[in-house]
């Protein structure tokens, strides 16, 4: 009967390798291969032979040599590869196995280069997590199948992000981010599509609102029955005149003729103080009673202008934002109109396509409408909290899945404004958030899973599920909605058990930290947990807790270590003279002045209370039973 067993089982082996028997092998590549590069390389061919050369030296432990010819055991770049890119989009590239070789070949500026940082990422599992994180394991060989066939053709002609390791060019590089805003990725990388002059809020500069306010007070916009400088008057022939002649200025002295794109905004200013002439009026009526209409008018000359004068790789951008987001009827922006439509009203919990949110339902239609007679819209997208930058922002769930319908809905570029002023105000996930965002751009269809879980093994250290399942509990303890500027009670409701739970999985995942670096990461994101705790009186912040007053203290001077500056948008170094810190919430540090009569009153108030607080809470006893009752093994 075993041999039988043992017959069967080596029939179904012989046929389970049957197929590998007729399969072309794989490759397997060890420091014996040579990069290939053409005789007369270019300098993007250059600079992706160099790449690949550092790394796989990095890998293999020994220098990979770069050559100009080679019969076999090569990866060859650019016009030295059999790569056929002919139906490639631009920026776009080819990864092939060819006859046991590898051949890499891209479009455009940059399609060569990103190709070769692909090859790296694919077979060499080399991910460039943050500015100061690449993982990079090294190997004796690595193995590229023989049917490899890697088609990448970008999703957008522009992705950008602010953030801390998107502003870094390896980073950016690694990562797929275009825009030209936040870095500027030299020549030879291809370079970055690039606002040229300012990148919003352009138009008072463009029209000279301010120089005109008195010998010309027509050109300004009439609001409320009064001229102001806020914004011009987008009707009138001579504002339009002035814009045109600053855009082409602008131009002349700073056009990139070698540039895949450029841009030039021509942006509203950042008011809703809009003209209400006649004029204007009687246009907006005639398209679809919306302010767009004389937006698109005005910016549609201007980008006639620039064609006329030859610039065929200019762009003109404004935005559907505020008051302009509805799109106008019988009026079409211009091929050369970029529509940049923000999505600050929107909610961040939900996907935008979520016809169970009511606050994106508009945002959706407006999308659609927009779609519907321009080809190039843009989006201005948001992924922090501006009110309480400290506390959680609750996206995870929507960052990929919103830049997946951008796409869908036939979106060019994608700007996610976060927190850019991060270098003094780091106390998030915001690193985490950004590789996110960083890796749906360069592709919205990704395993983001699988990217998350890398990410946190690398960033947080063997602690790192802890941190998932702190994360997960915040994604379903939140408010009904969440907006750029939701309070610490709108954004989360969390138990006093919960809250225990989460502190123990904090607590877990800093004591499996392995190196200092992941400590530090630990521990700057958990003052987020804190903050939020101070800001929601839980935990050790709890009023029962006559120890509360230390607490707040200690949060304090932590986030100073910490380096921040700033708790919000506004304000850089506002929250430190808080005459309040022991007494009031984290949140409301950003109020109480020494020099206002009400933060002395509560001070003076805030310090009585304190001196009854042992008494109060009967020296902590009732804080002692509170926290057994929630602890994680409660006693009770
Ligand atoms: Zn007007
Ligand atoms: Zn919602």
């Amino acid at each position: 009967m075993k041999k039988i067993i043992s017959l069967a089982m080596a029939v179904c082996l012989l046929f389970a390798a049957l197929p590998f028997a007729f399969a072309e092998e794989a490759i397997t590549m060890d420091a014996a291969w040579s990069i290939l590069v053409p005789s007369s390389p270019t300098s993007y061919e250059t600079f992706a032979a160099n790449k690949l050369k550092t790394v796989l030296s990095e890998v293999f432990g020994t220098d990979v040599a770069i050559v100009s010819d080679a019969a076999e055991k090569y990866i060859a770049v650019g016009a030295a590869s059999a790569a056929d890119v002919s139906g490639i989009a631009v920026n776009g590239y080819r990864i092939q196995a060819i006859g046991g070789n590898v051949h890499i070949n891209g479009t455009g500026v940059r399609g060569l280069q990103e190709g070769a940082y692909r090859f790296l990422e694919e077979f060499c599992g080399r991910k460039v997590y943050t500015e100061s994180i690449t993982v990079l394991p090294t190997a004796e060989s690595i193995t590229v199948p023989a049917d490899t066939d890697i088609v990448y053709e970008p999703f957008f002609e522009y992705a950008d992000t602010d953030w801390r390791s998107p502003c870094d060019v390896e980073y950016s590089m690694a990562n797929g981010l275009t825009g030209g805003t936040y870095r500027r990725l030299p020549a030879e990388m291809g370079g970055t599509v690039n606002y040229l002059g300012g990148f919003c809020h352009t138009m008072g500069g463009l029209c000279e609102t301010a120089k005109y306010k008195d010998s010309h007070p027509e050109y300004l916009a009439l609001h409320d029955g009064e001229r102001t400088i806020d914004q011009p008057c987008l009707t009138n022939p001579e504002v339009l005149e002035i814009a045109k002649a600053n855009v082409l200025n602008l131009l002349a002295g700073g056009h990139d003729p070698a540039a895949s794109v450029q841009i030039v905004s021509v942006t509203q200013n950042d008011n809703y103080n809009y003209c209400e002439c006649e004029t204007c009026k009687a246009f907006e009526a005639a398209h679809g009673g919306v302010q767009s209409a004389t937006m698109i008018n005005f910016v549609n000359q201007i980008a006639d202008a620039v064609k006329e004068a030859g610039y065929d790789n200019v762009a003109i951008d404004t935005f559907a934002y505020q008051y302009t987001r509805q799109a106008p009827t019988g009026i079409v922006p211009r091929d050369n109109v970029i529509v940049r439509l923000c999505t600050i009203e929107c909610c961040f919990l939900h996907a935008l396509d979520d016809p169970a949110c009511e606050r994106n339902v508009d945002l959706m239609k407006d999308l659609h409408d927009w779609a519907a007679i321009c080809d190039r819209i843009y989006v201005w997208d948001y992924t922090t909290n501006y009110g309480n930058t400290c506390i959680v922002f609750p996206d995870f769930d929507v960052i990929q899945r919103n830049i997946q319908i951008f796409y869908e809905n036939h979106v060019k570029g994608v700007y996610e404004e976060g927190n850019y002023y991060i270098r003094n105000c780091d106390a998030e996930f915001g690193e985490l958030r950004a590789y996110m965002i960083s890796k749906s751009l360069q592709d919205p269809y990704c395993d983001m899973e699988k990217e998350v879980d890398g990410f946190l093994a690398a960033y947080y250290g063997p602690g790192w599920q802890q941190i998932k399942t702190i994360l997960r509990m915040h994604m379903e303890n939140t408010g009904e909605h969440i907006s750029i500027g939701s309070g610490p009670s709108q954004s989360f409701q969390f138990t006093d058990r919960q809250v225990a739970v989460i502190d123990g999985l904090w607590e877990k995942a800093l004591e499996a930290a392995a190196t200092d670096e992941q400590k530090e990461h630990i521990q700057r994101s958990n003052l987020s947990w804190r903050f939020w705790k101070s800001s929601a009186k839980k935990g050790e912040f709890s009023i029962l807790n006559p120890m509360r007053f230390e607490e707040n203290v200690q949060l304090f001077e932590d986030l100073q270590k910490f380096g921040l500056h700033q708790i919000s948008e506004g304000g850089y170094d506002d929250y430190l003279d808080c005459i309040c810190i022991p007494y009031v919430p984290a949140h409301e540090w950003n109020t109480y002045e020494a020099d206002e009569s009400g933060a002395r009153a509560r001070l003076f108030f805030s310090k009585l209370l304190r001196r009854f607080t042992p008494l109060l809470s009967a020296f902590g006893f009732f804080y002692d039973i509170f926290r057994a009752v929630n602890a994680e093994d409660p006693i009770c």
